[in-house]
């Protein structure tokens, strides 16, 4: 049976918009060591905007973010609710996607307007369009910025410049959480090494790990184990392996991917950081009562 302070604290938690998934997420929840954290849309508040957009020769910005955002719509991705929230902001009209394929936290291909469209990270479109890769190498970027790449007809067609920037509160929550005795505390994004680090400077993280997919997500949750237990925090499809392997996974369920929620053993069902060490808080305070 699980004791009634320990049920007490789950219904706490509830009320503080932490959706606590039984008594054994609450006592693993008050024991845990190490803390690995996913980026976008985690750490950074996920609705990035764009600083640039830079067309290859013969394209306009506006049609360039009208075929990407067009395709984005069939995607889940906080960086690609970005783009089309962007494109709305400036009255383009999205074209609806078909045969669309995506690879969660990569990007995605599918025909829009009888043309076919590839949209993701600078490694994704190198793996499927030749020249891609030459295309974006040479590219100057502002410190952090966020680079999706598109490419249509098999032609590297642009880039999507985005700043997303850390949450306000990012950078308080890693310190509470430190001093609630998390002792180790890594990263772990898909994104390039270059925003990983930029992004994380004034944290004082443990470890950055970056270009990761996620099985490597999962890799990375397995090495940590040997701080003791293991809380992983992400809001992606692509964070959902590393959620489940953790001894702990908390998902950002207010806007995060419904596959990470359901992997989870505790969801945020409010979107903010900090309410992480106050469940941590609070599951030590019911522990204590239990025992
Ligand atoms: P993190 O692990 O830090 O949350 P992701 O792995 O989810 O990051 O995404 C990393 C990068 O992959 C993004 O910054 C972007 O460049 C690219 N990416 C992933 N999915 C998409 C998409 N649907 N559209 C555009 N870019 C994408
Ligand atoms: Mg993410």
């Amino acid at each position: 049976a699980v004791p009634v302070a320990i049920v007490s604290g789950v219904s706490r938690a509830a009320k503080a918009g932490v959706l606590v998934k039984g008594g054994k997420a609450m006592e693993t929840l008050a024991r845990v060591k190490a803390l690995v954290i996913d980026k976008t849309g985690t750490l950074t508040h996920g609705q990035a905007r764009i600083v640039e957009i830079r067309p290859v020769v013969g394209l306009s910005p506006e049609g360039l973010l009208q075929l990407a955002a067009s395709l984005e719509q069939a995607s889940k991705h906080v960086i690609a609710r970005a783009l089309v929230s962007e494109a709305q902001a400036m009255a383009l009209d999205l074209l609806p996607p078909i045969a669309v394929a995506e690879v969660p936290g990569e990007g995605l291909e599918g025909i829009v307007d009888g043309r076919r469209v590839v949209v993701g990270g600078v490694r994704f479109l190198s793996q499927r369009v030749p020249n891609a890769a030459r295309a974006v190498a040479d590219g100057h970027y502002p410190v952090g910025s966020v680079v999706v790449a598109v490419a249509v007809d098999g032609e590297p067609a642009g880039l999507l410049i985005l700043a997303d920037p850390l949450r306000s509160e990012a950078a308080r929550v890693i310190d509470s959480l430190r001093r609630l005795g998390i002792a180790r505390i890594t990263l772990a994004s898909g994104d390039r090494r270059d925003v990983a680090e930029a992004v994380t400077v004034g944290l004082h993280l443990d470890a950055v790990h970056a270009e990761l997919t996620p099985d490597r997500k999962i890799a990375i949750v397995q090495e940590e184990k040997r701080h003791g237990p293991v809380m992983m925090v992400g809001d992606g499809v692509n964070d959902a392996p590393a959620l489940a392997a953790a001894d702990l996974g908390v998902a950002l369920g207010a806007k995060g991917a419904a596959a990470s929620a359901e992997a989870a053993d505790i969801v945020l069902l409010v979107d903010r950081l900090d309410k992480i060490p106050v469940a941590v808080q609070a599951a030590r305070r019911s522990r204590r009562i239990a025992l």
